[in-house]
């Protein structure tokens, strides 16, 4: 489809950042691009759109600002899912490994209630452990989590699928393999 392929071509790849031998996948020029951040919203949206989704969770940095877009386009809430320590109120966290060390990710307590459908959004899944993370804690808040959607999948990291294991559909716009 030539619409996702001018979302691909939207994107920058920075090499060897930010470590040797790493290629990143910076979504900033495709930010900056009002044709191309449109269209990623109105794609990322498209399978959404009337399947009753009471909140957006982004998570930190860019799901943020994808996530607010989203929000908007479906008439949803937003809930920041946030790095460990930033959140004002009272928190729940999930931690989960990166390749070095760990992490964890938090959201305020009564940011989602039981029964609430949510939609977990951010720019790319790689390893899938930040998406995974998100998942159990908005889960174990009682929200139902309905699906995740990312412009960006890196498939031979696998991240796509170990999401769809925990049972929630994946949407993904463009692959770098
Ligand atoms: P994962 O937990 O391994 O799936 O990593 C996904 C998280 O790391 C997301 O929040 C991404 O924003 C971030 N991330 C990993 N690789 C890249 C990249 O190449 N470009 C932008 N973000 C990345």
């Amino acid at each position: 489809r030539s619409a996702l392929d001018d979302l691909k071509n939207a994107i920058r790849t920075i090499p060897d950042y930010p470590a040797p031998g790493i290629q990143f996948r910076d979504i900033t020029t495709l930010l900056g691009d009002a044709r191309a951040f449109r269209r990623a919203v109105d794609e990322l949206v498209q399978p959404f759109a009337g399947l009753k989704i009471a909140k957006i969770a982004g998570i930190e940095a860019r799901g943020f600002i994808l996530g607010g877009a989203v929000a908007h386009q479906l008439s949803a809430g937003f809930v920041p899912v946030r790095k460990k320590g930033k959140l004002p109120h009272e928190t729940v966290g999930m931690p989960y490994s990166l390749e070095y060390g760990d992490d964890e990710i938090e959201v305020h307590r009564d940011a989602v209630s039981r029964g609430e459908r949510v939609l977990l959004v951010d720019d790319l899944v790689a390893t899938g452990g930040t998406a995974e993370a998100a998942v159990k804690l908005l889960s174990s808040l009682g929200a139902e989590v309905v699906a995740a959607c990312f412009i960006i999948d890196l498939p031979d990291l696998g991240g796509a699928d170990r999401v769809r294991r925990l049972g929630v559909p994946v949407r993904t716009l463009v692959s770098f393999a």
